[in-house]
């Protein structure tokens, strides 16, 4: 029998929990949800306060996600929106900001993406070069900017950029708005290996800001990034091997049982290891809700997690293109060949993952880095020497 939540010190409030009536008849009443409606009712981000979310602890969002998953209906996808700018808006953003920008965030109807990365700064991301200087009303912003998902398709961004050259490296940055229309923005694409186009390069020339879209105070911009990429909900969904989605080494183990197992006996060694691998990250990710429901503060399973989740990303797909040999080769290919799927990931998906994975272990904080968190945070290893 595999663990759920309810081995791991905890239960979800049961059926009759008045919040489940109430969340049940408004689904009976909206079957359908339209994403700005589901944001009115504050079920993209319970987490959030009101007006914007239920100020939901982590027992009231295991439970908002169940009855999602029970009727059968998805939050709107605006990953960068909801995950890190809406949360670093509510931190330090003023008034006008949260009215103007968090709703239609949430609700999906203006999509974000994130200007941080640089040619020169990415793990670094302090080495940042991207200037911007205040003239008169307006912030002038001019550098380079890339790996920026989504910036072809993103109504905002939310930009880090140096506005005191002259102080230590990270004090001197800012955390801005920028509407991506604005005259002096030039988006170019970087289609990567998997053929899709996600990602950008960013161009900024002369990008004149209004003053009123710097959030926080000028010189905040290092500790805002740290609210920014720190931030993450409770959440019980993610074992898939695609940073939480696409398949999971279970789904692997299923397609090889579904035609009739291997025989080769270094491929089963490969399989058991893989989903004992998977098991683990499932024990580690049901260990860090229950700490949340518990009321236990973060450690530092979430650099662990994120360090051994990309790796075993990695390795599932590893495996599967192995089974598919040399089929794997075909956009889809996918690990048993000949054979179709079941309807729930495609070959082509397979493919797509294969081809992705390589970004698991780079995007995010690469596992480097993960590495170096966990050494000087939970180990107490001496730091990086400082650059
Ligand atoms: C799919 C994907 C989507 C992305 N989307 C965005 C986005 O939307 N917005 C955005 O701003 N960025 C985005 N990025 C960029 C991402 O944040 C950077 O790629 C990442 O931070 C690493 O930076 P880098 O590529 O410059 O590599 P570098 O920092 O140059 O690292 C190169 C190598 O050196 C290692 N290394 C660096 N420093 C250390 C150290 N101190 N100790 C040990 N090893 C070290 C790294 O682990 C790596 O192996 C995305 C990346 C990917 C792959």
């Amino acid at each position: 029998m595999q663990p759920t939540l309810a081995h791991v010190d905890t239960a979800l409030p049961p059926d009759d929990d008045p919040r489940r009536i109430e969340l049940r008849s408004w689904f009976e009443a909206n079957p359908t949800p339209s994403g700005r409606q589901l944001a009115r009712r504050g079920l993209v981000a319970p987490h959030w306060p009101a007006p914007w979310g239920l100020g939901a602890d982590p027992t009231h969002q295991l439970l908002v996600d169940e009855e999602l998953r029970r009727a059968g209906v998805r939050r709107p996808d605006n990953t960068i929106g909801i995950g890190w700018a809406g949360p670093t808006i509510l931190h330090a953003g003023s008034d006008e900001q949260k009215e103007r920008y968090l709703l239609p965030l949430l609700a999906g109807d203006e999509i974000w993406c994130q200007l941080f990365s640089e040619p020169g700064a990415g793990s670094d991301l302090a080495s940042l070069t991207t200037r911007a200087e205040l003239d008169g009303d307006e912030w002038v912003v001019q550098g380079q900017k890339v790996w920026t998902s989504y910036a072809h398709r993103a109504e905002f961004g939310i930009l880090l950029a140096r506005t005191d050259p002259d102080a230590p490296k990270h004090q001197g940055i800012s955390y801005f708005i920028c509407p991506m229309d604005l005259p002096g923005i030039t988006v170019r694409p970087l289609v990567d290996m998997t053929g899709t186009h996600t990602f950008n390069e960013v161009f900024l020339d002369e990008v004149r800001l209004p003053r009123s879209n710097l959030v926080g105070d000028p010189g905040q911009g290092w500790s805002l990034a740290k609210v920014t990429l720190a931030n993450e909900r409770v959440s019980l969904s993610g074992a898939g091997a695609l940073w939480g989605m696409g398949p999971t080494a279970d789904d692997l183990v299923a397609a090889v049982r579904a035609v009739g197992g291997t025989a080769d006996p270094l491929m089963r060694q490969r399989l058991a290891a893989l989903w004992a691998e998977g098991e683990i990250l499932r024990l580690l990710r049901l260990r860090t809700v229950s700490a949340a429901v518990a009321g236990v503060p973060p450690g530092p399973e979430a650099s662990v997690r994120k360090a051994l989740a990309d790796e075993h990303g990695q390795h599932i797909m590893a495996v599967a293109r192995d089974l598919a040999g040399a089929a794997g080769m075909l956009s889809d290919g996918g690990p048993t060949p000949g054979v179709p799927q079941d309807a729930t990931w495609p070959d082509a998906m397979w493919t797509y993952g294969f081809l992705f994975a390589p970004a698991l272990t780079i995007g995010g904080g690469t596992s480097e880095v993960q590495r170096n968190i966990v050494a000087e945070r939970t180990l107490g290893l001496p730091h990086d020497p400082q650059v």
